[in-house]
C-alpha cells in the first residue's frame, strides 16, 4: 500500500550520510539536559548547540542522526495536513568542514536518487537578503541548486522572516537557510509562478530545511560580522517525507500514524455511534496522545507550570474532546500500547517505562475528571442563564478551576453564549508575568527566570549578607500572593517575600537555596526556597503564624545545620574537581554541578567510563585533601588576576569585573559565588557512590560527605555482613565461597603472558609481583610536581606508579613504589626493565626512579609489560 515506508526512509537517510563521511550519533532525550532556556528538544540541532558556538568539540566534523522532537509552538496548527506536536527529525551537520556547495549537492542527490523524487516535484527557497538589515541575498545557494539540477523557476527567494535563522539569543551565530518543498499537486491549490505567492500551507509542503548556513555572528549593536567558524545544520521531518513520498493527503495517513488513528476512530464510533466526531478531532487525539506518551516515557510529570504543563494541557484537551462527543469509557490503554509498541522499535526506554507511563497517565486523567465535574458545576453556577461569558469569568474558570479555554468556548457555543475573548486575553496578559512564578503543588516554585526578571524591575536589589552571617535583621519590601502583589499575607497562606537584605543564599551556580525562618513578634514564616533575578531575592515562604506585612522589620534566620551540609558538599566538589584533573588531565572541564544538603553531583566532559581503580584513587585524594584541613580563603580580585593565579574559570564570558576566588591551600582555586566550609577538615569524609554517563561525552559523579557518607558506608558493610552470614562465612571469604558454590570466577588473561614471555629482559630482573596495584599514565611533561604526585599516588594505592611523557619522540618515565612495598619490589629494578623497551638509561632509589629513552616505539610494549608484571 505504501510506495516507501518510514522505515525505509530512515535507513536510506542514515546510510546515505554515513556513506558520505558523517558519524551517526545517538539521539537525546526530548527533555533537555542543562538547558533551562528550552522547554523541549525541538530540532536535531538543539542538543548540539555547544558544537556550533565552539564551546564543545563535536566527536567528528560531520554528524547525522534521527532525533525525536516536540514543538509546542505548533500546538495550534494541529489538525492541518502536516504539523504534529511530536515528530522525528532526520538531521545532518558539518562543523567547520563543508559548507553550501556540498550541503546542497548532498541534499539534491539524496532526494532525487536516494529517495527517487522526480525533480519536477521539488522547490527550494533561498534568502532574498534584507536592505534594512544590510544583509546580502544568498545568490550562492541559487547557483548551487541550479548546478545540482534544479530548474531556476523552482527556486523561490523568500524574506528574512522565512529564510534567515537565529541567533537563538540576542547575539551569536546565525545565517541564511534554504528549505526544500514538495509539490503535492494542483488539487491542493494554484501553481507557483515566479514573483507570485508560494503557498506553503496546502500545496507546497516543507520537507527539509536542507541547510541553515551559519556564517554570520550577530553583534550586540545589531550588526552582523562574518563567523570564523562556519557550520551547516539540516533537518527533515520523517513524517512529512513519508506523507509526501506516498502522495498521501496528510501525515495522519502514514504507516506509523494510521494504526493509531484507526484505533481511536473505531473506539469513538463503537462507544458513541450517534456522535459524529469529525476527522480533525480524531487527528488531534492521535497527535496529542502520541506526544503525551513520548513525554511520559522521557520522565515528564504533568504539573501546572514549566515542562509539566504541556503533558497536562494535552491530556486535558483529549479528555475535553472525548467528553464533548460523549465518548465514555474510552480505552486509552489500547492507543498508548500501540504507540509504545511503535516507538520501542527505535527507542528502548518506551517498553522499560511502560508502567510509569500508565500510572502517571491514569492519575492525571482521574484528577482531571474531578476538575471537569467541578468546573462544569461552576460554569453553570457562574454563567447559567446568561447570554455572555465575561473575559474575567473565563479567566477565573481557567486559572482557578483548571478548565481549558476550549472547554469554555464549546460550552458557550452549545448554550448560544458569547465570550469576551479580548477581555480574557487582556486578563491573561496582565497576569502572565506573575502567574508564571506561582507556587506549584509540591510547595516549591514553578517560577521561570524570565518571569522573575520581569518582576525584579519593581524592587531594589537585595543586599546579600549570607557569606558572613546566618541571621540578620531586614525590612520586607514586597509580598506576592495569589499571583499578584499584596500588602499582607496571613497564617497558612503561601507567599513570595522580598526584603531589603538577606542572609539566605538564593539558588545559583548549582548550589541549592537556603531554607529557614523569617519572623517578627508572633509572626513566623517558613522559607522553603529562594530564587534570584537581577540581584533581587525572592523568598518562597509559607506563613506559619501571625500576619506578614510590607514594611515590617523582621529577623531572618537560615537553617545553619543544613547550610553547613550544603557548604561541605560544595567544597568537596572543588576538591573532587582538582583530584579529577590530576588523574584525567588538566583538560577536565566542568559540564554542570548540583550541590544540595544530602549529596553532590559533578558532571564533566570525558568520553569514557572511569576505571574502578582510578575512581578509588580520586576518592582517596579528595579524602587526603580533607585531612590536610586546608583553610578556606576568599579573595575579591579581577578576572585577569584570578586566572593568572591559576584559578579555574569555565564560563569566562559570564564573569563581571570583580570576581570571587575561593581557595583551599594551593590545591584548589576556583572562581565561585557559592558558600563554602571554613576548612576542608570539617567535610569529615567523602564517599563517591556512583559514576555514570550523563549524556554524550559527559560523565557524572555523585558523592556524599560527612554523616551521609558514614551512613552510606555503614549500610554497605551491613549488607556485606548479611550476605556473609547467609553464606555462613566471613566477609573476606565471600568470593571464594561463591566460587565453591559454583559461580564461575574469571580466569586471568593468558594472552598477556604470551606477549611477555618473549620479553625476557623485563621478567628476569624482577620477582613476580602479580596482584600488586599499579597505574600508568601519560603527562605532558615530567615536572617535579609530577614526580611528587607519583610518590603520593604510590603511597595511596600501596603499589607501583609509572608516569611518562613523550616529547619529540623521547620518552621520560618516573617509577614510584610504595615505601613498604619497595622492600620487595625495587623501583630501580622496575625502571631497568621498563627502559629496556625504550633503549634508555636511568635509575634512582628503591622507591623512586627516573629515566628516559629514545625509542618511543617501544612504549606500547613497555605498558603491556606492566600488565604481566603486576
Ligand atoms: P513549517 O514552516 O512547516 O512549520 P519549519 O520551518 O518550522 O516548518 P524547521 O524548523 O525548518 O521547520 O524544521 C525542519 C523540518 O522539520 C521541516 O522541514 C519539517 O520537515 C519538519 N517539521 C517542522 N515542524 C514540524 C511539525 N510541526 N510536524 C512535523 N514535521 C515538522
Ligand atoms: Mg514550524
Amino acid at each position: 500500500m505504501y510506495t516507501i515506508t518510514s522505515d525505509e526512509i530512515r535507513t536510506i537517510f542514515l546510510e546515505y550520510f554515513q556513506k558520505h563521511n558523517h558519524k551517526k550519533i545517538a539521539e537525546s532525550s526530548v527533555i533537555p539536559e542543562n538547558d533551562p532556556t528550552l522547554l523541549f528538544i525541538n530540532s536535531g540541532m538543539a542538543p548540539l548547540k555547544n558544537y556550533f558556538t565552539g564551546e564543545e568539540v563535536p566527536p567528528a566534523s560531520n554528524l547525522c542522526n534521527i532525533q525525536p522532537c516536540i514543538r509546542t509552538i505548533d500546538i495550534d496548527e494541529i489538525g492541518d495536513r502536516h504539523h504534529l506536536t511530536s515528530f522525528e527529525m532526520l538531521g545532518s551537520w558539518s562543523f567547520n568542514n563543508y559548507f553550501k556547495e556540498d550541503a546542497i549537492k548532498l541534499a539534491f542527490e539524496l532526494l532525487t536518487e536516494g529517495l527517487k523524487i522526480p525533480k519536477e516535484k521539488l522547490y527550494a527557497t533561498v534568502f532574498m537578503g534584507s536592505k534594512e538589515l544590510n544583509l546580502e541575498p544568498d545568490t550562492e545557494s541559487i547557483e548551487i541548486w541550479q548546478k545540482a539540477g534544479m530548474d531556476r523557476s523552482h527556486i523561490v527567494p523568500q524574506p528574512f522572516e522565512d529564510n534567515f535563522w537565529g541567533p537563538t539569543a540576542e547575539t551569536g551565530p546565525c545565517g541564511p537557510c534554504t528549505e526544500v518543498f514538495y509539490d503535492t499537486g494542483e488539487e491542493y491549490g494554484e501553481a507557483y509562478t515566479e514573483g507570485g505567492e508560494f503557498d506553503t500551507r496546502k500545496r507546497y509542503i516543507e520537507i527539509w530545511n536542507a541547510g541553515v548556513f551559519m556564517q554570520l555572528n550577530k553583534m550586540s549593536d545589531g550588526t552582523y560580522e562574518p563567523l570564523k567558524f562556519k557550520s551547516v545544520d539540516t533537518g527533515a521531518g520523517l513524517e512529512r517525507l513519508t506523507m509526501t513520498l506516498n502522495k498521501l493527503n496528510s501525515v495522519y495517513e502514514i504507516d506509523s500514524l494510521r494504526p493509531i488513528v484507526d484505533i481511536i476512530k473505531n473506539q469513538c464510533t463503537s462507544l458513541s455511534p450517534e456522535s459524529d466526531i469529525p476527522e480533525s478531532k480524531i487527528n488531534i487525539l492521535s497527535d496529542h496522545l502520541r506526544t503525551v506518551t513520548i513525554l511520559l516515557a522521557a520522565g515528564a510529570v504533568p504539573g501546572n507550570a514549566g515542562r509539566g504543563y504541556i503533558p497536562r494541557k494535552l491530556i486535558r484537551k483529549c479528555c475535553t474532546i472525548l467528553a464533548k462527543y460523549k465518548v465514555d469509557n474510552f480505552n486509552y490503554k489500547e492507543v498508548i500500547n500501540k504507540i509504545i509498541e511503535h516507538y520501542n522499535k527505535y527507542y528502548g526506554h518506551f517498553e522499560k517505562n511502560r508502567n510509569q507511563i500508565f500510572s502517571v497517565f491514569n492519575k492525571e486523567v482521574e484528577g482531571y475528571s474531578a476538575v471537569l465535574e467541578e468546573g462544569t458545576a461552576r460554569i453553570e453556577k457562574m454563567c447559567g442563564g446568561l447570554t455572555a461569558i465575561s473575559g474575567k469569568d473565563a479567566f477565573v474558570l481557567v486559572t482557578s478551576y483548571g478548565l481549558p479555554f476550549d472547554f469554555i468556548q464549546e460550552y458557550a457555543a452549545e448554550h448560544g453564549m458569547t465570550i469576551d475573548k479580548e477581555e480574557y486575553d487582556n486578563e491573561i496578559k496582565h497576569h502572565k508575568e506573575i502567574s508564571k512564578i506561582g507556587l506549584n503543588e509540591e510547595g516549591g516554585n514553578g517560577s521561570s527566570l524570565p518571569a522573575l526578571k520581569g518582576l525584579a524591575e519593581n524592587f531594589a536589589k537585595t543586599g546579600f549578607t549570607g557569606y558572613e552571617e546566618l541571621s540578620c535583621k531586614a525590612h520586607i519590601i514586597g509580598i506576592i500572593k495569589d499571583n499578584a502583589e499584596a500588602e499582607l499575607a496571613a497564617a497558612n497562606e503561601q507567599a513570595i517575600i522580598i526584603t531589603d537584605k538577606s542572609c539566605f543564599y538564593a539558588e545559583s551556580g548549582g548550589q541549592i537555596a537556603d531554607t529557614g525562618t523569617i519572623s517578627a513578634g508572633n509572626m513566623q514564616l517558613e522559607v522553603t526556597d529562594v530564587k534570584k533575578a537581577e540581584e533581587v531575592f525572592f523568598h518562597f515562604a509559607k506563613v506559619i503564624s501571625g500576619e506578614v506585612r510590607v514594611d515590617q522589620a523582621v529577623d531572618m534566620i537560615v537553617d545553619s545545620e543544613r547550610r553547613t551540609k550544603i557548604e561541605a558538599n560544595h567544597s568537596a566538589v572543588h576538591l573532587l574537581q582538582k583530584a579529577l584533573r590530576i588523574y584525567l588531565g588538566e583538560s577536565v572541564k566542568q559540564a554542570g554541578s548540583l550541590v544540595t544538603d544530602d549529596r553532590l553531583r559533578f558532571d564533566f566532559q570525558c568520553d569514557k567510563k572511569l576505571e574502578a581503580d582510578v575512581l578509588d584513587l580520586i576518592e582517596a585524594t579528595v579524602n587526603e585533601y580533607i585531612r590536610r584541613d586546608y583553610v578556606r580563603e576568599v579573595q575579591e580580585t579581577s578576572y585577569e588576576q584570578a586566572v593568572k593565579e591559576g584559578a579555574l574559570a569555565f564560563f569566562s564570558n559570564k564573569y563581571s569585573d570583580v570576581v570571587r576566588m575561593v581557595s583551599f591551600g594551593e590545591v584548589s582555586k576556583e572562581l565561585c559565588g557559592g558558600t563554602h566550609i571554613a576548612s576542608t577538615g570539617k567535610i569529615g569524609f567523602c564517599k563517591i557512590i556512583s559514576e555514570e554517563s550523563a549524556g554524550r561525552g559527559i560523565r557524572r559523579i555523585v558523592a556524599l560527605t560527612g554523616s551521609e557518607a558514614v551512613r552510606y558506608v555503614q549500610e554497605e558493610i551491613k549488607l556485606l555482613n548479611e550476605i556473609a552470614a547467609k553464606l555462613k562465612t566471613g566477609k573476606k571469604q565471600i568470593l571464594s565461597k561463591l566460587d565453591t558454590l559454583g559461580t564461575k570466577k574469571e580466569q586471568p588473561e593468558e594472552a598477556a603472558f604470551t606477549v611477555m614471555t618473549k620479553e625476557q629482559t623485563a621478567k628476569s630482573t624482577l620477582q613476580s609481583s602479580k596482584g600488586t596495584a599499579y597505574i600508568t599514565r601519560e603527562y605532558p611533561a615530567m615536572t617535579d610536581e609530577v614526580r611528587d604526585e607519583a610518590i603520593r599516588v604510590a603511597e595511596l594505592i600501596r603499589g607501583v606508579v609509572c608516569f611518562y611523557s613523550i616529547v619529540d619522540d623521547k620518552v621520560q618515565i618516573t617509577i614510584a613504589i610504595d615505601k613498604e612495598l619497595s622492600k620487595s619490589c625495587n623501583a630501580n629494578g622496575v625502571i631497568k626493565s621498563a627502559l629496556a623497551y625504550l633503549d634508555g638509561k636511568g635509575g634512582g632509589s628503591a622507591y623512586l626512579a627516573r629515566g628516559s629513552g629514545n625509542n618511543a616505539g617501544g612504549l606500547k610494549d613497555m605498558l603491556e609489560g606492566f600488565k604481566t608484571l603486576f
